[in-house]
């Protein structure tokens, strides 16, 4: 009898300890999806819409739990250019079960087809700004964790992405394509005509290829929606102060759609 009373007392002891560990690893019962931006201004709709349960802070870092469209998210910005938002993605992904990440964002349009207002869905991304520092020059090179240099984004969230995008906006304001990270605001208009020309961008900003590479490291699929706030040519500066508002929250309100729309 006492051998049955202690083994019971080590099973309860065993239970407790399981317990605790679990809550202070913060894991989460079911896969959630993880919401990115750079700034507040690209998550406010979001987060106005949504139903929030609690937030954690790790670090500086905010996480809004809870459900947006009746799907169960995170969303965190996690702040601007690539160590940031790097750092915030792994963050995210170390402390809840994500199971697919959208970034939401402003973007520069890159290539007369993107306009200001427009909305870019990556199809993948590129470190614009990786490589080496020659007396000739700056050379790009791949980094090291991918071969030719560009991440690809899930083709099921990009499908999803330009639909929701079509269908808020109409065909000709929204494009698909290769987006240029760099952290650099980029405002020159030959510095622009150089990243459509050796990447074949039609976009360029400060976060999306640090954030795809992050997802590719922990294998969670992934896309970038991007609304142009300027054309990253020599006016960007002021272009940017007019519309960066407006365009965050174009990006905002596809992925409401998005959301709506998955499964
Ligand atoms: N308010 C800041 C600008 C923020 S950086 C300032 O004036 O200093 C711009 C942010 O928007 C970044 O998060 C970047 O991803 C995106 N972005 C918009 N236009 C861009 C451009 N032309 N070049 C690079 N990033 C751009």
């Amino acid at each position: 009898m006492k051998k049955i009373w202690m083994f019971l007392v080590v099973i309860v002891c065993l239970l407790c300890v399981n317990c605790v560990f679990a809550q202070e690893s913060g894991s989460e019962p079911t896969g959630r999806i993880g919401i990115i931006s750079a700034m507040d201004t690209e998550i406010d709709l979001l987060l106005l819409n949504a139903d929030i349960d609690h937030e954690d802070q790790v670090g500086g870092i905010v996480f809004h739990v809870g459900k947006l469209c009746g799907k169960d998210v995170v969303i965190v910005k996690a702040g601007i250019g690539k160590v940031l938002s790097a750092a915030g993605t792994a963050a995210l992904f170390n402390r809840y079960d994500i199971s697919s990440l959208i970034f939401t964002g402003v973007a520069g349009g890159v290539g007369a087809a993107t306009k200001v207002l427009d909305m870019v869905i990556a199809t993948d991304l590129v470190q614009h700004d990786f490589g080496r520092i020659t007396d000739e020059g700056f050379v790009w090179s791949s980094p090291y964790d991918t071969a030719s240099g560009y991440y690809a984004c899930d083709e099921t969230l990009v499908d999803l992405a330009y639909n929701a995008a079509v269908d808020t906006l109409g065909e000709d304001k929204v494009h698909k394509g290769t987006i240029a990270t760099g952290d650099q605001f980029v405002a020159s208009a030959s510095y622009v005509k150089e990243l459509q020309d050796k990447f074949d961008a039609i976009a360029c900003e400060m976060e999306g290829a640090s954030v795809a590479s992050v997802c590719a490291i922990y294998n969670v699929p992934f896309v970038v929606l991007r609304a142009m706030s300027d054309k990253a040519d020599g006016v960007a500066h002021e272009t940017y102060e007019d519309f960066v508002d407006t365009a965050a929250d174009h990006s905002c309100t596809i992925v409401m759609k998005m959301l709506e729309a998955m499964k």
